[in-house]
């Protein structure tokens, strides 16, 4: 169960730079269904022995974006048979009382995962609760234990959205070994995780960033783009090579002539008359990002169970 990536069946597109006319569209709802499916495979499993994985979710104020998402991560976790604690406090509570609550849950062995939903209200420093949280229940994967396990190739809990980006490309691709991927975004939470997953897949990686020069040509150099930058439909047709497969991690809400609409990162109509492999927004990553939460929960009650986290040698 800890390998996040198998049971892989994989439809795979060999990347083709000759004439493509309109991208395959990479199914994030329905790849994210299976992901759910093994979750709630695994859990009754576990219900079976006696095991009934939690994971608690704080969510601080009232910002409508986060209460969605937040909303949205509980009812997955319902619909797989994941009991869950949801934590509401009021923006006005102190990050003494916020940091208190995650050591009682970091206590409750009946607490498998802890998830704080960010942003947090600016009097909050979100650095200093997110280390608080222990990193054996940290099933977002910042915690800086998890994140340097993750740079040394080891067994810890790894960013939902860059995982959930890996099993669309392994499903999409297959093999990534020796591809070009260019990573448009260097952020902690999605950029930094996925330059070093694609690495760990044998990716020859960059990283291109707001400082970069002519970010749209490096792009032309690529096999993969990853796009997690936060402008809308900044990646069009002339960023990519012929072929090219684009995830598009961006969720932007932009305002059209017909009301509000969600776009990515990437100009879906332009791109796909290029790539031959793209998702959508919405309906791409999003789905993807909670159902590797879920999955996360699973590997965080693993790990716990085992007393300690596995290690295994680095990729060379
Ligand atoms: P962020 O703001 O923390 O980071 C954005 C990154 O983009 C920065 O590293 C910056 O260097 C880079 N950037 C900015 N302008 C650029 C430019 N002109 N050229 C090249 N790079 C540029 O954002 P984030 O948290 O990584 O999120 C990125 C996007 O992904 C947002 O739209 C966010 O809503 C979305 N997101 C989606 C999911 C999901 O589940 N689908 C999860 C997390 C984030």
């Amino acid at each position: 169960m800890l390998q996040p990536f198998l049971n892989l069946k994989t439809t795979v597109i060999r990347l083709n730079p000759s004439a493509q006319t309109h991208a395959r569209i990479i199914d994030g709802k329905a790849l994210s269904a299976q992901v759910l499916d093994e979750v709630r495979e695994d859990v009754r499993a576990l219900a079976a022995q006696q095991i009934y994985p939690a994971l608690a979710v704080l969510l601080i104020g009232q910002d409508p974006a986060s209460e969605v998402y937040v909303r949205n991560k509980l009812l997955r976790a319902k619909d797989v048979g994941i009991h869950s604690l949801e934590h509401r406090l009021p923006d006005n509570v102190s990050q003494q009382q916020v940091l208190q609550l995650i050591q009682r849950l970091n206590a409750d062995p009946g607490v498998n995962g802890i998830l704080v939903q960010l942003p947090l209200p600016a009097h909050i420093n979100e650095q200093a609760v997110i280390q608080a949280i222990a990193p054996i229940k940290d099933v977002d994967g910042f915690h800086r234990e998890n994140v340097g396990g993750l740079v040394q190739g080891d067994e810890v809990l790894t960013p939902c959205t860059p995982s959930g980006c890996m099993r669309l490309l392994h499903e999409t691709l297959g093999d990534l070994s020796g591809l070009h991927a260019v990573v448009v975004g260097r952020s902690n939470i999605v950029g930094k995780p996925m330059a070093t997953l694609l690495l760990q897949a044998n990716c020859s990686v960059s990283v291109v960033h707001s400082r970069s020069v002519d970010a749209a040509a490096l792009c032309r150099l690529a096999d993969i783009v990853v796009a997690a930058v936060g402008r809308p439909q900044m990646i069009d047709a002339r960023w990519l090579k012929p072929g090219a497969v684009v995830i598009d991690v961006g969720i932007n809400r932009i305002d059209t002539s017909s009301g509000p609409r969600l776009v990515g990162d990437v100009d879906f109509e332009s791109a796909s008359r290029v790539a031959s492999a793209i998702t959508p927004v919405p309906g791409g990553v999003g789905p993807m990002t909670i159902a590797y939460l879920l999955k996360n929960t699973l590997i965080a009650s693993e790990l716990q169970r085992a007393e300690r986290p596995i290690s295994y040698p680095a990729v060379g």
